[in-house]
């Protein structure tokens, strides 16, 4: 590991302050470190933010909650108002890691983890991401984890994290604290970049941004659900999954919101897949709309091109499971 400054915030304006000059926020650590072990990152400083006071889920005025950056995985996941009005929240979340990762893992840090794309990890391979103009050794690498979404001819990475893409499904909100106290709320269908010629450049985030809260809606109407498929039953990243939550009000689907892990370079949603199903009755010919809307853009590289039957296969089961007993 290189060394590397280090500095404790005691507030987010602290926390600002000290890492617009080239620093990167800790919080759990769980992905940052190793990354640092590894010398695919090499952040000049360190800035601790683990002792803010960013650790509490409050009501907010719209019915929704507001989430502090620092509330981790586990708490998150076992709070009683989450499991109660957001399950996929709560499923994804304890689909993700494992306990004791659960337990440092931040709600921040989460949304900002890395992709698990082998040759990011692999400093002698060529990444764009990690080395912006090195090339991609995934297009024609060992790809079976990567993306068929949202790629580009620089990079096919996908984003890892399960929790986002349940927040992604939920409208969900990240706010946060910038250089000068602008704040901001930025909706997370805006907060991830795709990759186009510059995958190294993730989120809209500005340097030395500081997520404080991440801020979720008043739930939405209907049944949920979170389908995680992964070559083990757990301590896995997703192959393909799927975020769904779907409302039937006399025969027909009212209000559909689904997000899709794994198959895209950022949580994947797409409205074209909603509009396959709202208005029309539960049935297969739905379901195949709106997997045929979800993958119509779709893009194998080889190892991976299974995904895409897989997306289908797991779309469609999940529609099953949320409609069978309504319809
Ligand atoms: C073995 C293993 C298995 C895993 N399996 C899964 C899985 O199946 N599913 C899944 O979703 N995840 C999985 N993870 C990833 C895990 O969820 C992440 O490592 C974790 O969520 C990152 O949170 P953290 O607080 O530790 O982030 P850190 O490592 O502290 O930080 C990660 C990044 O976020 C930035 N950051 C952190 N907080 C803030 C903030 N408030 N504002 C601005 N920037 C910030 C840091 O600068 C850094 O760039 C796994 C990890 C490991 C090690």
């Amino acid at each position: 590991m290189k060394s590397f400054a280090f500095a404790q915030a005691d507030t987010p304006e602290t926390a600002v302050a000290e890492g617009v000059a080239a620093g990167r926020f800790i919080a759990g650590g769980t992905n940052l470190i190793d990354l640092m072990k590894l010398q695919v990152e090499t952040p000049a400083k360190l800035v601790d933010i683990s002792r803010l006071d960013l650790s509490d889920i409050e009501e907010s005025e719209d019915g929704g909650l507001l989430i502090g950056a620092l509330v981790p995985n586990s708490d998150l996941a076992a709070d009683p108002r989450v499991r109660e009005r957001y399950p996929v929240l709560s499923r994804a979340l304890l689909a993700g890691a494992s306990g004791q990762l659960r337990n440092k893992a931040t709600t921040g840090g989460n949304l900002l983890q890395r992709t698990r794309c082998y040759y990011f990890y692999d400093v002698d391979a060529r990444c764009n991401k990690r080395v912006p103009g090195s090339g991609c050794d995934g297009r024609e690498g060992f790809n079976r984890i990567l993306a068929v979404l949202g790629t580009s001819e620089a990079c096919i990475a996908t984003h890892p994290s399960d929790m986002a893409v349940a927040m992604r499904a939920l409208d969900a909100v990240v706010v946060t604290l910038g250089h000068d106290g602008d704040r901001r709320r930025i909706p997370l269908s805006d907060f991830y970049r795709l990759p186009g010629d510059t995958p190294h450049l993730e989120t809209v985030l500005r340097p030395g941004e500081l997520i404080t809260h991440v801020a979720l809606p008043a739930p939405p109407a209907g049944r949920s659900t979170y389908r995680k498929v992964r070559d083990r039953a757990s301590y896995a990243f997703a192959l393909v999954s799927v975020a769904a939550t779907v409302a039937i009000e006399d025969g027909r689907i009212s209000a559909a919101q689904l997000a899709f892990g794994g198959l895209g370079s950022q949580p994947w949603r797409d409205p074209a897949v909603e509009a396959a199903l709202v208005g029309h009755a539960p049935g297969d010919a739905a379901f195949n709309a709106a997997a045929d809307a979800l993958l119509a853009e779709a893009k194998g590289f080889g190892h991976n091109d299974f995904k895409i039957p897989l997306a289908r296969r797991t779309l469609i089961a999940v529609l099953r499971e949320l409609t069978e007993t309504e319809a």
